[in-house]
């Protein structure tokens, strides 16, 4: 069966490429028609060049790169290229931002999508960030208990 474009192999100096990469072997599956993951593991080991492919080598050893399955090595790769977030200032937990605190967060009065409580995003919701400091976030929610209820 002849197969539709070319996804070319990732480049390791550009971690910050994967995303788009990973992207394009997605297109490259859909336009194929690609559904069977040993064929798609296959096809993204040969693709995904040399150099990263020694990379997955040493992250998945000791067990080999073809033992894996195509999910488990994406995530792989996806962990190992993903901006690392820093650890020095902490994160907000309404809104996952590090650039302020919790107490000075603009979303204190959002009202979260998931779970109708205000006071943190769907976003930090799903990260799980807000059950951590359930505590902090209802005190912070009855400071503001005074304030006009949201009509939506
Ligand atoms: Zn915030
Ligand atoms: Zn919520």
């Amino acid at each position: 069966m002849p197969l539709f474009g070319h996804i070319g192999e990732f480049d390791e100096s550009d971690k910050s490429a994967w995303e788009e990469w990973c992207d394009r072997m997605e297109q490259y599956f859909l336009a194929n028609k690609l559904e069977d993951s040993t064929v798609k593991r296959a096809i993204f080991l040969s693709s995904v060049g040399a150099a990263t492919y020694s990379t997955l080598a040493s992250l998945c050893s000791p067990k080999k790169p073809k033992e894996l399955s195509f999910t488990e090595l994406l995530k792989l790769l996806q962990e190992h290229n993903a901006p690392k977030p820093s650890t020095d200032s902490p994160r907000c937990f309404r809104c996952l931002s590090t650039r302020h605190t919790s107490r000075n967060c603009p979303m204190r009065n959002k009202i979260c999508f998931e779970c109708k409580k205000r006071g943190h995003t769907r976003a930090a919701h799903q990260a799980g960030s807000v059950f951590v400091v359930e505590s902090e976030a209802t005190s912070a929610v009855s400071q503001v208990s005074g304030s006009t209820m949201l009509s939506v």
